[in-house]
């Protein structure tokens, strides 16, 4: 950007709803069905088939309210917003009108230093969220196009950010927050790349410090959180490049382009769309019975920004660790179990940000898909805290096993003669001769190099094929270096 100005981003944000059927029909919805599989009268628009409102997808509504703060609306209304398309198979989407269910709320992010002059949380408001139906999907071939409607009727929550947002920065960590909150309200499947989740932004350029609003752009098509930041990056300097050259900014919409890392126009105000919005006569109003409210309050989990600050405050986890453990309300659950199972939060979390996101990287699994279960994990991880097992064979070899479903850690411990010897009398004639093959050493540990006494340690564990328990030489070497350094 240059310097002088500044942004204002506001974000809208469609999240798929994760309902068993569509909004008004009883289809199934799911992705990557067969092509024009999961349709029928209702969502292909036929003449005659009436819509009926999907509770689920309004009970996933309110939770999202709720967990956001806002004020729940007891009536809110569905309109038509008509337009032509081929993937629009009515002439008409089915979405809500002036009043949302879901009208305002917040997120707390972490404001950005770098254009706030001051670090800290801050608040990003919410307008609305409405429900309404999704297009189906266009797919263009060679010389050829094919709509394929199983997308058709999905239901969506179309989430829309006021223009609180003064950064690419904010407006990425903004989704990440949005993200994290609709999959761990298990409301959204959060699958960027299938559609589950796309952002459009608005985005304006004002001189620092003003209170009024330039002229806004809508950039379209940011289905990755680096894609926000990169067209906001770009358009922001566009836009503000423009400014000081003293031209306009047009109101218009433009596409982002991740090949050539730039926006280009798509439609100007002129040519902007005339909706003809009506009410849609074929649905009654929502009413929110606020008894539902209540139940739909009652059954909310905790929060995940919650969540992430009480691992770090029970386990003792950084910030960056926190994260890494909720990136699915799987792994975070997973992690939770294994600190339950074993008692020990910290090597938990070494061995889920270690070990487990290894192995999962490599063979592309979820967690779900790790065939290890927290408890047999447990198991391994009291065995290490036990002094029985060293930590290097647990990693090498223990957790291989497990993985391939050899039986528990301790079966497979003893099946494979690993237990760590931490028996005194077993570990003194290793010390007494690795003294005695190292007279140079010894006499270099007389003489004050104490640091050598490490190398030593290290000789006797070698010398027991890795299943010495080192706090037990440690104590040997104590113990039996004093006769060796007295002889002369
Ligand atoms: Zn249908």
């Amino acid at each position: 950007m240059q310097p002088g100005w500044e942004a204002v981003i506001g974000l809208e944000v469609h999240v798929q709803l994760r309902t068993r059927t569509k909004l008004f029909c009883g289809c199934r919805n799911a992705y990557g069905a067969p092509p024009n599989s999961l349709t029928c009268p209702v969502c292909l628009g036929l003449p005659g088939a009436l819509p009926v409102l999907n509770g689920e997808a309004v009970r996933q509504a309110l939770a999202f309210g709720l967990a956001v703060g806002a004020e729940i609306q007891p009536v809110s209304t569905f309109y038509r917003k008509q337009y032509v398309y081929p993937d629009l198979p009515k002439g008409y989407q089915i979405t809500q009108g002036p009043v949302a269910v879901v009208h305002g709320g917040a997120l707390d992010l972490p404001g950005d230093a770098a254009v706030r002059g001051a670090t800290g949380i801050f608040r990003a408001h919410l307008e609305r969220a409405h429900l309404e139906e999704d297009a189906g999907k266009s797919l263009q071939g060679e010389g050829e196009r094919w709509v394929d409607l199983n997308r058709a009727g999905v239901p969506l929550l179309e989430i829309v950010g006021a223009p609180d947002l003064r950064s690419p920065q904010e407006a990425s960590d903004y989704l990440k927050v949005l993200h994290r909150l609709v999959v761990f309200l298990g409301i959204c499947d959060g699958n960027l790349e299938e559609g589950s989740f796309r952002c459009d932004a608005n985005v304006s350029v004002r001189p620092a410090g003003s209170a009024g609003f330039g002229t806004r752009v809508e950039v379209k098509n940011l289905n990755s959180f680096r894609f926000v930041k990169q067209a906001l990056a770009f358009e922001i300097g566009r836009q503000s490049t423009l400014l000081d050259r003293g031209e306009r900014v047009s109101q218009e919409t433009r596409g982002w382009d991740a090949a050539t890392g730039t926006t280009r126009s798509q439609r100007t105000k002129e040519a902007a769309m005339d909706y003809r919005f009506f009410p849609e006569p074929d649905l009654p109003p929502l009413r929110v019975d606020p008894a539902e409210v209540a139940a739909v309050q009652a059954g909310l989990p905790e929060l995940p920004e919650a969540r992430i600050h009480r691992f770090q405050e029970a386990h003792g986890l950084t910030e960056d660790e926190a994260l890494t453990l909720m990136q699915s309300p799987s792994f975070a659950d997973f992690f939770e179990a294994l600190v339950q199972a074993s008692g020990q939060a910290r090597a938990s979390a070494n061995w889920m940000l270690g070990e487990v996101s290894r192995v999962l990287n490599e063979r592309g699994l979820a967690i779900t898909q790790l065939g290890v279960a927290p408890e047999a994990l447990a198991g391994l991880i009291r065995l290490v805290d036990q002094g029985r097992l060293p930590l290097g064979a647990a990693r090498e070899v223990v957790f291989p096993a497990l993985l391939a479903g050899e039986g528990p850690a301790e079966a497979i411990v003893a099946q494979r003669g690993l237990e760590q010897v931490s028996d005194a009398a077993a570990i003194a004639p290793l010390v007494r001769q690795v003294l005695a093959a190292h007279p140079d050493v010894v006499a270099q540990i007389r003489a004050g190099r104490e640091r050598l006494r490490g190398f030593l340690v290290g000789q006797v564990l070698k010398a027991g094929g890795g299943r010495l328990d080192p706090k037990g030489v440690n104590e040997a070497l104590d113990r039996i270096l004093p006769e060796f350094l007295a002889k002369s």
